[in-house]
């Protein structure tokens, strides 16, 4: 086991929906949280980050600095996802490593698995099949840093771990009208219909691809201990192991809202892949599983969004 108490332990994106999630779980670790404002390092800055890990020499690293968005995000910006995160883990990887860290966590995605893999989704499903177009240069990213953290354990021996998080939502979610994910979208198009009285809400696609939701303080939760317990080059899963339809889940964020409308759906725009349902077998073997039921989850994360949609007003 890995003691993380009193240890130095670094955030890659503390300000992120992820990294401020591992921030409030590693609270209660008694760790030396240590991290660094984006104005002051830039994670696409080769010598900046080689200099301040030199400098501050962390002992433990979550890699959870990503670019990051939905559907169309992902799909647009195509340079800059494939850019920003293949050149975010390069540099913190192979900086983590030259300064001695002990451990390392790299956080990947579920969309790193094939379009077609079977279902539920398994490790060692990866490099079985063709992506998933739309976010396919986020995965190639992510692919690229889960084969390094594995090359840096095979000829180095460093304990680099990486983990494959289903799709999350929770406090400190981007809520950008195109840009979001489905959770944040629907939370805030719902809030915004209940508001303004419009009479329907438009949902993207066809309403029938199927998606896993993660809590994102049940991911923290899981990240902290598999750091402490976990060491191998294989992969784990981090998700509920149940999954929803898009139609079922607008119904779910209605209900939460309390939006009492209409719901239709926008076929222009794209589905992307069918089904993404992980399998977390080898994630309960390790002795977790998650504990925010979907429904408690997003009556949360709607309290936060009016949390944080509130403070942006002010
Ligand atoms: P994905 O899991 O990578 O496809 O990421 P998203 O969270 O962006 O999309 C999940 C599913 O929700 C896709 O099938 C989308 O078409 C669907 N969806 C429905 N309405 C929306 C919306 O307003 N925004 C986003 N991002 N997706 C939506």
């Amino acid at each position: 086991p890995f003691d993380l108490k009193g240890k130095r332990v670094y955030v890659a994106g503390h300000r992120g929906m992820v990294g401020s999630a591992l921030v409030r779980r590693l609270a209660s670790e008694g760790v030396e949280l240590l991290t660094v404002p984006r104005a002051e390092m830039d994670l696409r800055n080769q010598a900046a980050v080689f200099d301040w890990f030199a400098k501050n020499r962390p002992q433990a690293v979550f890699f959870a600095a990503a670019k990051v968005g939905g559907i169309v995000a992902n799909n647009t910006l195509r340079a800059e996802f494939i850019y920003d995160n293949l050149v975010q883990a390069t540099t913190v990887i192979h900086a983590a490593h030259m300064s001695g860290a002990e451990k390392l966590m790299f956080l990947g995605s579920s969309c790193i698995y094939p379009k077609l893999a079977p279902q539920p989704l398994r490790e060692d499903s990866m490099l079985t099949g063709p992506l998933e177009i739309t976010n396919e240069p986020y995965a190639i990213a992510k692919i690229a840093g889960i084969k390094m953290a594995e090359a840096y354990r095979s000829q180095y021996g460093s304990d680099f771990i990486s983990v494959m998080p289903t799709n999350l939502y929770g406090p400190g979610d981007n809520y950008h009208p195109e840009y979001s994910h489905v959770v944040a979208a629907l939370i805030r198009r719902f809030h915004e219909a209940k508001v303004t009285g419009a009479a329907n809400v438009v949902v993207w696609g066809t309403g029938t691809p199927r998606r896993e939701f993660l809590y994102v303080d049940d991911l923290a939760d899981a990240c902290v201990h598999l750091m402490k317990t976990y060491s191998s080059d294989e992969l784990v899963n981090i998700g509920t192991g149940e999954d929803i339809s898009i139609a079922e889940f607008a119904r779910v964020v209605a209900d939460a809202v309390g939006y009492t409308g209409t719901i239709s759906y926008d076929h222009s725009k794209p589905d992307g892949t069918p089904r993404k349902l992980l399998d977390v077998s080898r994630l309960a073997q390790l002795g977790w599983r998650a504990s925010t039921s979907l429904k408690d989850g997003i009556r949360r994360a709607y309290q936060a969004y009016l949390r944080e949609h509130m403070q942006a007003a002010e």
